[in-house]
């Protein structure tokens, strides 16, 4: 058997059973790359920024000899490791696609105006298929789907909590900064249009009260959005995340 020296850095760690965390010894026969290992341990290749072997960067098809030290990074956009990594995936417009998991992240997304698609029957291989023709990010728990070596961009999710997720998608992505409420449809994810109050009002006549403002229209579904407290609550909500 070959020996490879393992090290895990940052937040690497908390997707590891513990006898993995920090440094382990890799046990291998021949022909094993970078990829067959992190993934063997159970992290998606996604989550990787830089990769050292024996301190020289490395990308995923580098196979592994016997005796070598290798490091793994997580994948930051607020860290530039552009210029020496050689699994850099360079940040992609930020658009995504959920999986069947992930309704409400998918629902707050979209709140924050980002293209986010979701279905409730998606299945595995459609994901992956729209994300990668599409140049999507796949958002979703299920490791499985991002080990698969057609998938460029993806994010592991890795809490269960609504507010923790946005909350990881902000540090890899930087979300917060990059929102834009009012701007989707939250049921069709489509762009939203301004109307008149006049306009908004033939649909519901309350809106003619001066205490609403900023009229928006989804021409798909119809739905009218506006500045009532809800916005202003959600704003908030937001404001207090990031
Ligand atoms: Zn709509």
């Amino acid at each position: 058997m070959n020996r490879l020296y393992v090290r895990l850095y940052g937040n690497l760690n908390q997707l590891v059973e513990q006898k993995y965390q920090t440094s382990f010894v890799y046990t291998f026969l021949l022909d094993t790359t970078l990829k067959d290992v992190i993934e063997s341990i159970g992290i998606p290749h996604t989550e990787i920024g830089l990769i050292l072997l024996d301190n020289k960067s490395v990308g995923w098809k580098t196979k592994v000899r016997d005796k070598a030290r290798v490091s793994f990074f997580p994948l930051f956009y607020s860290f530039d490791v552009s210029k020496i990594s050689k699994v850099y995936v360079k940040l992609p417009k930020l658009k995504f696609i959920c999986d069947v998991h992930l309704g409400k992240l998918a629902k707050y997304l979209r709140i924050m105006g980002f293209d986010c698609l979701y279905e409730n029957n998606y299945k595995d291989e459609e994901i992956i298929k729209i994300g990668t023709s599409e140049r999507r990010i796949i958002l979703t728990m299920d490791r499985g789907i991002l080990k698969n070596s057609k998938v460029k961009y993806g994010a592991l999710i890795r809490s269960k909590n609504l507010r923790d997720q946005l909350r990881e998608l902000d540090e890899r992505f930087n979300i917060g900064k990059n929102k834009k409420l009012l701007s989707r449809c939250i049921l069709c994810n489509k762009k939203l249009k301004p109307t008149t109050r006049k306009k908004a009002t033939k649909k519901f006549a309350y809106l003619n009260d001066k205490f609403y403002s900023g009229f928006f229209y989804c021409s798909h579904c119809d739905k009218i959005y506006y500045k009532g407290s809800h916005y202003k609550k959600m704003l908030d909500y937001l404001e207090n995340l990031f």
